[in-house]
């Protein structure tokens, strides 16, 4: 595959999640199922359109991940990563954050 072919693609699949993300909040799982690529490439999409949505008066929103045990929310989170386990109750049983163009 050539650079720019390449560079298309991403743009293409990038537009995708936006497109998807413009109608619902979804996961980076929810996401890699419905363009079938893989969560790891979805984050890096996500990245991605987190810094470029402003050119387009659109913001990425995240709402973050939750503890299903004890409740704690990932607030201050910075990466966009789901977190291994709580900080609070170390359980790792945590609600995936999900995502959201507006
Ligand atoms: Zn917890």
């Amino acid at each position: 595959m050539t650079q720019d072919t390449h560079r298309n693609r991403a743009r293409t699949i990038r537009q995708h999640i936006v497109d998807l993300l413009s109608e619902d909040e979804m996961s980076a799982r929810e996401l890699s199922q419905a363009i079938g690529i893989r969560e790891k490439e979805v984050y890096d999409h996500l990245s991605h359109i987190a810094r470029s949505a402003a050119a387009q008066r659109k913001r990425l929103i995240v709402q973050p991940s939750r503890c299903l045990m004890c409740g704690y929310v990932f607030e201050d989170r910075k990466r966009l990563t789901r977190p291994g386990r709580c900080p609070r109750c170390k359980r790792s049983h945590l609600q995936e954050p999900t995502y959201r163009v507006s």
